[in-house]
């Protein structure tokens, strides 16, 4: 198939599959019409399996492999919706890279994308997804996130797509003032709350729960 084709896909994951999944996110509550256009034209069916392309227009987390997932669109809509509203954060950092869509759907939206993973295979993978989709404002990092990216930082907005009991300090250092951090809070098969937080002049963060998720936790080191 022409590299040209397999982006903009067929059946399954033609543009119409895709118009219905928008449809679904604006009968669920999505209403930034930045968010679902860039879902709209984000061909989703590359960043799983391909195996399983023909659901990838489903609203449902699928398996990416490494015992890992790429989450919900409602989710993806849901988080960066609330990253960007009411402003234009230019620099963005995202912790846990995975499929790597989510950043992709960001880097349509923001200036620069610095996202990492724990994950060597996954890491790979999505370095050559990215260049096979010019999305050259995304620096990748195979570390682990709760570190950050400290020679990137500030960080207009961090964006994490794994849970953690608690946001590691680092990453609040790394937020600017008045930053946007947007986070599943929680442990591992309990409920986990997305929250909202912004970093006030005095390094607390001013916080706001959203709605109950489900993610894959935080895990330290690298594999
Ligand atoms: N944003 C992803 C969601 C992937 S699931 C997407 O759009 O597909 C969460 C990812 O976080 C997994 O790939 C997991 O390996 C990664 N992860 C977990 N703990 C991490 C850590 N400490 N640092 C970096 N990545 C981490």
């Amino acid at each position: 198939m022409m590299d040209r084709d397999r982006i903009q896909g067929i059946g399954m994951t033609s543009q119409r599959t895709r118009e219905r999944l928008v449809r679904h996110l604006g009968d669920r509550g999505i209403r930034d019409a930045r968010v679902l256009n860039v879902m709209r034209y984000t061909p989703r069916h590359l960043f799983v399996d391909e195996a399983l392309s023909s659901r990838a227009y489903e609203d449902t987390a699928l398996p990416i492999g490494f015992g890992q997932t790429i989450s919900q669109p409602w989710v993806v809509a849901r988080m960066t919706e609330e990253l960007i509203r009411d402003w234009n954060p230019s620099k963005v950092l995202e912790i846990g890279t995975g499929s790597g869509y989510q950043a992709a759907v960001l880097a349509e939206l923001v200036d620069q994308v610095y996202t990492i993973e724990r994950v060597r295979g996954l890491y790979e993978r999505c370095r050559n997804l990215f260049r096979q989709l010019d999305r050259h404002n995304i620096h990748q990092r195979l570390g682990d996130g709760a570190d950050g990216w400290p020679s990137a930082a500030p960080f207009d907005a961090i964006l994490l797509t794994a849970a953690s009991e608690r946001v590691p300090d680092a990453l609040v250092a790394q937020l600017r003032d008045g930053g946007r951090l947007v986070a599943p809070v929680g442990g591992q098969g309990e409920s986990q709350m997305l929250e909202v937080m912004e970093r006030r002049p005095d390094g607390t963060l001013a916080r706001q729960s959203l709605s109950a998720v489900a993610f894959v936790p935080m895990r330290e080191g690298t594999e």
